[in-house]
């Protein structure tokens, strides 16, 4: 009998052994992407924002109710640009000021919260903002403003491991969603307004120990990393002056700072690159490699496998950050891309090879197109700043008028496709910017942009419009207006509906086939961030945050009119069908 209490008391142990292990989340069920819970940024590593749930459709949406609301607290109410993660019975949120929140999914009851302490020198260029988390196992994972990685527990909120990625005295800060791929944790970094180098990082999830590093700039050297931490080289980037002059390579931008995306069946993470540094570019003449690119990483070795410049030798702070999200047609494996140029691109995801590239927005002064034979834009010379060598000594150069802006036809807010419409959903902005160069030099922790700059409105009526483009044809299929850019994120259902949330406070629901506006609701403040859906029993729900802020209202110039009236915020909504 003894022994028979034993073996059932060891298989009671073991059974609760394996019940943690299974409690923990994994590469695969990361690849899975079951739709009763959000394991990543992007709805999968893929990015693609799509759900198969279809219990909120197009002719359910119009009894949408919130089922709780969640709020921030505290004085930091602005800038909430993250997009919730959900497991495991909780809600992970990152809020702005480096904060992260676990709420209970059924009741919105708050868990735990886990607040950074920020020194006071830190050096955001474009607000106090943070995108998301990262899960692996027990560990929910994120990126902060004074450029740290914070592993925390998921259900006790403690600190299980922390690592400095870089000086913050020197411009980096983190704002990103980390990204998991074959059990590693791939992170970039932000700072490119200062002359940081900006470079993807491989760590192992569990300890956060490096694996490997991979510069962005032309002429820097890759690491690795054993177990013990020892470094050995691991090839230069590129070739050191090839496509940089001078020692300008060293301070060259490049900044990772929207993260990546991770495709399973390439095995390559794509990361995007932002401008070349500083942002007059007389002083660095050449392509200046590999900024305003996608960068594709071979994640087993850290090298690079191909990339893709769209905009070779930028002048007009075009971050070629925005994600890359791979999609099938015609049988193959591709990528689009809404770059902050103006263009939409199609690439081989697997070697890097255009396909397609069309405008997504009306108005491009800085090329006519681009040559689908070479890759290469066609430039319109007369739409680069001037050189402020060419007039009077130590003066500023020549202005020009170009469009879009540097805020960009398309920011941070991520797209959305749809694999049933076969459509992207494109949260794009019309605006342009006067534009001049001015001589400047690199100071460690001082913006290095070498420019000046105000942005215009395009349009009385309107500056965002949310359009739904076909990658094959390059059409337009159908587009909404917004009186203020957009500058939240899309979420695409097979429900045939698009969500997306506009700073004027309202998360909305349109038909994905024609645009239609379905459903829409007050959130309280202006919706900066990406929505989400996931089903809990039997109930499908969807959550956005909500907080205006982000680099509109920090830079946006004479955009000011459209949207100074705005009240600033930080909570987190969530939607179900109304139910007695
Ligand atoms: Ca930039």
């Amino acid at each position: 009998m003894n022994k028979k209490l034993t073996g059932l008391a060891l298989s009671m142990m073991m059974g609760a052994t394996f019940s943690v292990q299974a409690a923990g989340v994994t590469d695969e069920m990361i690849t899975a992407k079951a739709p009763d819970n959000v394991l990543s940024w992007g709805m999968g590593t893929q990015a693609q924002r799509f759900s198969p749930l279809t219990q909120i459709n197009t002719k359910t949406v119009s009894s949408l109710v919130p089922a709780w609301t969640f709020s921030f607290g505290g004085e930091k109410q602005r800038g909430q640009e993250s997009q919730p993660l959900i497991y495991n019975g909780k809600m992970f949120i990152t809020g702005s000021y480096s904060r992260i929140f676990a709420v209970d999914i059924k009741t919105g009851a708050k868990l735990w919260k886990y607040e950074h302490r920020l020194p006071d020198g830190i050096m955001p260029c474009c607000d106090v903002v943070n995108r998301g988390a990262a899960l692996y196992d027990n560990l929910v994972i994120f990126g902060t403003l004074d450029a740290q990685l914070i592993a925390l527990d998921q259900d006790t909120g403690k600190i299980v491991w922390k690592e400095k990625v870089d000086e913050y005295s020197a411009g980096y800060s983190m704002s990103a969603a980390p990204l998991i791929a074959k059990g590693l944790l791939l992170t970039g970094v932000s700072g490119g307004e200062f002359g940081v180098v900006g470079r993807v990082e491989a760590r192992d999830p569990r300890t956060g120990q490096l694996v490997w590093t991979r510069p962005m700039i032309e002429g820097h050297m890759g690491y690795k990393y054993d177990k013990d931490g020892n470094k050995t080289e691991n090839g230069i980037t590129g070739v050191t002056n090839k496509s940089w002059p001078g020692d300008l390579w060293k301070t060259g931008g490049g900044a990772t700072w929207l993260g990546g995306t991770f495709d399973p069946t390439t095995g390559l993470a794509y990361f995007g690159t932002g401008n070349p540094a500083p942002w007059n570019s007389h002083l660095r003449p050449g392509d200046n490699l590999y900024s305003a690119s996608t960068v594709a990483l071979d994640i087993e070795t850290g090298q690079i496998k191909w990339s893709y410049q769209t905009t070779p030798h930028d002048g007009w702070d075009y971050d070629g950050v925005n994600e890359f999200v791979t999609f099938d047609m015609d049988g193959k494996r591709y990528g689009g891309k809404a770059d902050r140029n103006g263009f939409f691109y199609v690439i081989d995801a697997n070697n890097g090879k255009l396909q397609n590239a069309f405008p997504f927005v009306k108005k491009i002064t800085w090329a006519s197109g681009i040559d689908l034979k070479t890759g290469r834009p066609n430039y319109i010379d007369s739409g680069r700043p001037g050189d402020p060598t060419k007039g009077e000594a130590g003066k500023k150069g020549a202005t020009v008028f170009a469009a879009p802006a540097f805020l960009g036809a398309k920011n941070q807010m991520p797209m959305a496709y749809s694999p049933k419409t076969k459509l992207f959903y494109v949260p794009a902005n019309e605006w342009g910017m006067d534009i001049w160069n001015e001589p400047v030099s690199y100071k460690k922790g001082g913006a290095f942009l070498g420019a000046g700059f105000t942005i215009h409105p395009l349009n009385k009526d309107y500056i965002g419009a949310m359009r739904a483009i076909d990658p094959k044809s390059g059409k337009i299929v159908w587009e909404i207006k917004n009186n203020a850019p957009l500058w939240g994120g899309v979420m695409a259902t097979a429900g045939d509906l698009v969500f997306y949330g506009t700073p004027e406070g309202f998360l909305k629901a349109v038909d994905a086939k024609t645009g239609k506006e379905l459903w829409k609701f007050q959130t309280g403040s202006g919706v900066v961030a990406p929505p989400v859906t996931w089903k809990e029993g039997d109930t499908q729900y969807i959550a956005v945050v909500s907080g205006w802020g982000g680099a509109v209202p920090l830079w946006g110039g004479e955009v000011a009119s459209k949207v100074n009236f705005l009240e600033q915020g930080g909570s987190v909504w969530v939607f179900k069908l109304f139910s007695k």
